[in-house]
């Protein structure tokens, strides 16, 4: 299971809507499961940026420099699936990392952060919890309190909750193709 606190949740989510329908990402880094370091990474891909999300080796300097500077360890990288649900690709899973971190927002107003656990050539869902910024409230969000799904009414969820199961099971989602904008990650904080 992995903790993030609203702070954190709030940078990833404001860089995915500002990024929309492009995908975005960046790294995670974090102590004992907890991500207290966010490090937003602007998407270099040059084409097809609504469906790739790239990082140079500058980038992965960068994210190296930020996570020794900040003394977390390295948790992993996540992205956007602008119009997509929160499931890896088979792209996403040739990357072999041992976590991914996967914001859906097929429903713009109510995204989902899905976390993923690689192993064996499999994929399992990892629980994530926000955990407020002084540390005492937790909010579930698969159960859908404050922040990620109050908005989302039970069938959403029941739908979201199937559609993973059969990615689980090995069916393919389908995913939708969109228009590009602009976004500078200069423009979010980074620190832990
Ligand atoms: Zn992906």
């Amino acid at each position: 299971m992995f903790r993030i606190t609203e702070h954190q949740y709030n940078i990833i989510m404001k860089q995915a809507q500002s990024c929309y329908p492009q995908e975005t990402g960046g790294i995670l880094g974090g102590r004992e499961n907890t991500i207290l370091g966010v490090l937003p990474i602007a998407n270099k891909v040059s084409q097809e940026r609504t469906e790739t999300f790239g990082l140079t080796s500058e980038d992965i300097e960068r994210a190296y420099s930020f996570l020794v500077k900040n003394k977390l360890e390295y948790l992993g990288v996540y992205h956007t699936h602008p119009k997509g649900i929160p499931i890896p690709s088979a792209q996403d899973l040739a990357h072999h990392q041992k976590y991914l971190f996967i914001i859906g927002l097929e429903d713009r107003r109510n995204p989902a952060l899905y976390a993923w656990r690689v192993e064996g050539g499999r994929v399992y869902s990892e629980d994530i919890k926000i955990i407020s910024d002084i540390g005492i409230t937790i909010v579930d969000i698969r159960t859908g309190k404050p922040k990620l799904a109050e908005n989302i009414g039970g069938q959403e969820l029941n739908r979201l909750t199937r559609m993973v199961n059969a990615f689980i099971e090995g069916h393919e989602p389908e995913y939708h193709k969109y228009n590009p904008t602009n976004w500078d990650a200069s423009s979010f904080s980074t620190f832990a």
